[in-house]
Protein backbone atom coordinates (compact mmCIF):
# COMPACT_ATOMS: atom_id res chain seq x y z
CA UNK A 1 0.00 0.00 0.00
CA UNK A 2 2.90 2.39 1.27
CA UNK A 3 4.97 1.75 -1.96
CA UNK A 4 2.43 1.39 -4.64
CA UNK A 5 0.36 4.66 -3.55
CA UNK A 6 3.88 6.43 -3.46
CA UNK A 7 5.40 5.24 -6.31
CA UNK A 8 1.86 6.28 -8.20
CA UNK A 9 2.48 9.85 -6.23
CA UNK A 10 6.28 10.24 -7.61
CA UNK A 11 5.31 9.48 -11.37
CA UNK A 12 3.02 11.97 -11.40
CA UNK A 13 5.34 14.69 -9.15
CA UNK A 14 8.11 13.74 -11.93
CA UNK A 15 5.34 14.14 -14.93
CA UNK A 16 4.40 17.99 -13.10
CA UNK A 17 8.39 18.63 -12.67
CA UNK A 18 8.77 18.52 -16.42
CA UNK A 19 5.71 21.04 -16.74
CA UNK A 20 4.31 20.86 -20.46
CA UNK A 21 7.00 18.38 -22.02
CA UNK A 22 5.79 15.86 -18.86
CA UNK A 23 2.75 15.07 -20.96
CA UNK A 24 4.52 14.21 -23.99
CA UNK A 25 4.55 10.38 -25.19
CA UNK A 26 8.14 11.25 -25.55
CA UNK A 27 8.61 11.48 -21.49
CA UNK A 28 6.82 8.17 -21.01
CA UNK A 29 5.59 9.59 -17.73
CA UNK A 30 1.58 9.92 -18.72
CA UNK A 31 1.95 6.32 -20.01
CA UNK A 32 4.03 5.21 -16.67
CA UNK A 33 1.20 6.42 -14.67
CA UNK A 34 -1.15 4.82 -16.77
CA UNK A 35 0.09 1.20 -16.14
CA UNK A 36 1.41 1.65 -13.08
CA UNK A 37 -1.69 2.97 -11.59
CA UNK A 38 -3.58 -0.27 -11.51
CA UNK A 39 -0.99 -1.33 -8.69
CA UNK A 40 -3.03 0.02 -6.17
CA UNK A 41 -6.12 -1.45 -7.07
CA UNK A 42 -5.89 -4.84 -8.03
CA UNK A 43 -4.59 -7.89 -5.60
CA UNK A 44 -6.40 -5.48 -3.23
CA UNK A 45 -7.38 -2.08 -3.32
CA UNK A 46 -5.11 -0.03 -1.13
CA UNK A 47 -8.08 1.36 0.92
CA UNK A 48 -9.64 -1.39 1.80
CA UNK A 49 -6.39 -3.33 2.63
CA UNK A 50 -5.69 0.37 4.66
CA UNK A 51 -9.02 -0.07 6.63
CA UNK A 52 -8.72 -3.50 7.44
CA UNK A 53 -4.95 -2.87 8.63
CA UNK A 54 -6.86 -0.53 10.46
CA UNK A 55 -9.07 -2.32 12.14
CA UNK A 56 -6.49 -4.82 13.12
CA UNK A 57 -4.07 -2.17 14.77
CA UNK A 58 -7.83 -0.77 17.11
CA UNK A 59 -8.60 -4.49 17.64
CA UNK A 60 -4.65 -4.72 19.08
CA UNK A 61 -5.21 -1.30 21.01
CA UNK A 62 -8.21 -2.39 22.64
CA UNK A 63 -6.89 -5.39 23.35
CA UNK A 64 -3.55 -3.97 25.08
CA UNK A 65 -5.28 -1.05 26.84
CA UNK A 66 -7.18 -4.54 28.65
CA UNK A 67 -3.63 -5.91 29.41
CA UNK A 68 -3.60 -8.55 27.10
CA UNK A 69 -0.01 -8.59 25.33
CA UNK A 70 0.53 -7.58 21.83
CA UNK A 71 2.92 -9.18 19.55
CA UNK A 72 6.42 -7.77 18.40
CA UNK A 73 5.05 -6.43 15.33
CA UNK A 74 2.92 -3.94 17.55
CA UNK A 75 4.63 -3.88 20.55
CA UNK A 76 4.88 -0.34 20.60
CA UNK A 77 1.08 -0.98 21.70
CA UNK A 78 2.04 -2.78 25.24
CA UNK A 79 3.26 0.50 26.35
CA UNK A 80 1.92 2.54 24.48
CA UNK A 81 1.80 5.76 26.68
CA UNK A 82 5.16 5.78 27.35
CA UNK A 83 6.00 5.20 23.92
CA UNK A 84 4.21 8.28 22.99
CA UNK A 85 6.49 10.16 25.02
CA UNK A 86 9.70 9.13 24.19
CA UNK A 87 12.30 11.56 22.90
CA UNK A 88 14.50 11.02 20.31
CA UNK A 89 18.54 11.03 21.84
CA UNK A 90 19.55 11.91 18.64
CA UNK A 91 21.71 14.97 18.55
CA UNK A 92 23.82 15.32 15.02
CA UNK A 93 22.58 14.82 11.35
CA UNK A 94 24.18 11.26 11.69
CA UNK A 95 22.28 10.16 14.72
CA UNK A 96 19.10 10.20 12.73
CA UNK A 97 20.10 7.60 10.43
CA UNK A 98 20.87 5.14 13.21
CA UNK A 99 18.53 1.75 12.81
CA UNK A 100 17.75 1.39 16.31
CA UNK A 101 16.49 4.89 16.97
CA UNK A 102 14.62 5.38 13.46
CA UNK A 103 12.76 2.26 14.34
CA UNK A 104 11.93 3.73 17.87
CA UNK A 105 10.49 6.76 16.46
CA UNK A 106 8.60 5.06 13.88
CA UNK A 107 7.18 3.30 17.26
CA UNK A 108 6.50 6.90 18.73
CA UNK A 109 4.92 7.84 15.79
CA UNK A 110 2.68 4.80 15.34
CA UNK A 111 1.79 4.74 19.18
CA UNK A 112 0.10 8.48 18.67
CA UNK A 113 -1.61 7.42 15.39
CA UNK A 114 -2.99 4.13 16.66
CA UNK A 115 -3.84 5.49 20.16
CA UNK A 116 -6.27 8.64 18.54
CA UNK A 117 -7.75 6.10 16.52
CA UNK A 118 -8.44 3.69 18.96
CA UNK A 119 -9.47 6.20 22.13
CA UNK A 120 -11.65 7.56 18.53
CA UNK A 121 -13.20 3.92 18.68
CA UNK A 122 -13.51 3.30 22.35
CA UNK A 123 -15.51 6.71 22.41
CA UNK A 124 -17.76 5.97 19.80
CA UNK A 125 -18.56 2.51 21.38
CA UNK A 126 -18.49 3.43 24.80
CA UNK A 127 -21.58 6.10 23.61
CA UNK A 128 -24.15 4.92 21.03
CA UNK A 129 -22.25 2.92 18.53
CA UNK A 130 -21.98 -0.77 17.72
CA UNK A 131 -18.32 -1.97 17.20
CA UNK A 132 -18.89 -2.88 13.27
CA UNK A 133 -20.43 0.76 12.65
CA UNK A 134 -17.94 2.30 14.58
CA UNK A 135 -15.05 0.64 12.66
CA UNK A 136 -16.92 2.36 9.89
CA UNK A 137 -17.06 5.29 11.13
CA UNK A 138 -13.22 5.71 11.82
CA UNK A 139 -12.65 4.47 8.78
CA UNK A 140 -12.09 8.09 7.26
CA UNK A 141 -8.89 8.16 10.04
CA UNK A 142 -7.63 4.21 9.49
CA UNK A 143 -7.44 5.08 5.34
CA UNK A 144 -5.89 8.23 5.97
CA UNK A 145 -3.97 8.79 9.51
CA UNK A 146 -4.04 12.85 9.39
CA UNK A 147 -7.95 13.57 8.75
CA UNK A 148 -9.44 14.76 11.81
CA UNK A 149 -11.38 12.40 13.95
CA UNK A 150 -14.94 11.74 13.72
CA UNK A 151 -16.93 14.09 15.70
CA UNK A 152 -19.26 11.91 18.95
C1 LIG B 1 -6.30 -5.29 -14.55
C2 LIG B 1 -7.04 -6.03 -13.47
C3 LIG B 1 -6.89 -7.39 -13.36
C4 LIG B 1 -7.59 -8.10 -12.39
N1 LIG B 1 -7.40 -9.46 -12.29
C5 LIG B 1 -8.10 -10.17 -11.40
C6 LIG B 1 -7.94 -11.59 -11.31
O1 LIG B 1 -7.16 -12.18 -12.04
N2 LIG B 1 -8.67 -12.27 -10.40
C7 LIG B 1 -9.55 -11.63 -9.58
O2 LIG B 1 -10.20 -12.30 -8.77
N3 LIG B 1 -9.70 -10.29 -9.63
C8 LIG B 1 -9.02 -9.54 -10.51
N4 LIG B 1 -9.18 -8.16 -10.56
C9 LIG B 1 -10.17 -7.54 -9.68
C10 LIG B 1 -9.51 -6.76 -8.55
O3 LIG B 1 -9.03 -7.64 -7.55
C11 LIG B 1 -10.55 -5.76 -8.00
O4 LIG B 1 -10.82 -4.82 -9.02
C12 LIG B 1 -10.04 -5.06 -6.74
O5 LIG B 1 -9.94 -5.95 -5.65
C13 LIG B 1 -11.00 -3.91 -6.32
O6 LIG B 1 -12.30 -4.39 -6.18
P1 LIG B 1 -13.53 -3.72 -6.99
O7 LIG B 1 -13.14 -3.54 -8.41
O8 LIG B 1 -14.73 -4.52 -6.66
O9 LIG B 1 -13.66 -2.27 -6.38
P2 LIG B 1 -14.56 -1.84 -5.16
O10 LIG B 1 -14.27 -2.72 -3.97
O11 LIG B 1 -15.96 -1.68 -5.61
O12 LIG B 1 -13.93 -0.40 -4.86
C14 LIG B 1 -14.28 0.77 -5.63
C15 LIG B 1 -13.91 2.00 -4.82
O13 LIG B 1 -14.72 2.07 -3.66
C16 LIG B 1 -13.91 2.15 -2.50
N5 LIG B 1 -14.54 1.38 -1.43
C17 LIG B 1 -15.08 0.12 -1.53
N6 LIG B 1 -15.56 -0.28 -0.34
C18 LIG B 1 -15.33 0.76 0.54
C19 LIG B 1 -15.58 0.94 1.93
N7 LIG B 1 -16.19 0.00 2.69
N8 LIG B 1 -15.19 2.10 2.49
C20 LIG B 1 -14.56 3.06 1.76
N9 LIG B 1 -14.29 2.94 0.44
C21 LIG B 1 -14.66 1.79 -0.16
C22 LIG B 1 -12.55 1.57 -2.91
O14 LIG B 1 -11.49 2.12 -2.12
C23 LIG B 1 -12.46 2.00 -4.36
O15 LIG B 1 -11.96 3.33 -4.42
C24 LIG B 1 -8.46 -7.43 -11.51
C25 LIG B 1 -8.59 -6.03 -11.61
C26 LIG B 1 -7.90 -5.34 -12.57
C27 LIG B 1 -8.07 -3.83 -12.66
Amino acid sequence: MFGSWNCLSLIEQCRQALGGHGYSSYAGLAALYQDFAVQCSWEGDNTIMMMQTGRYLIHCYREAKNGIRQPTSVGYLNDVEMTKKRISPAQTAQDIVKLDDLLKAYDCICAHLVSDVGEQHVALTAHRTEADEAFELCGIALSSPFAPPHPL
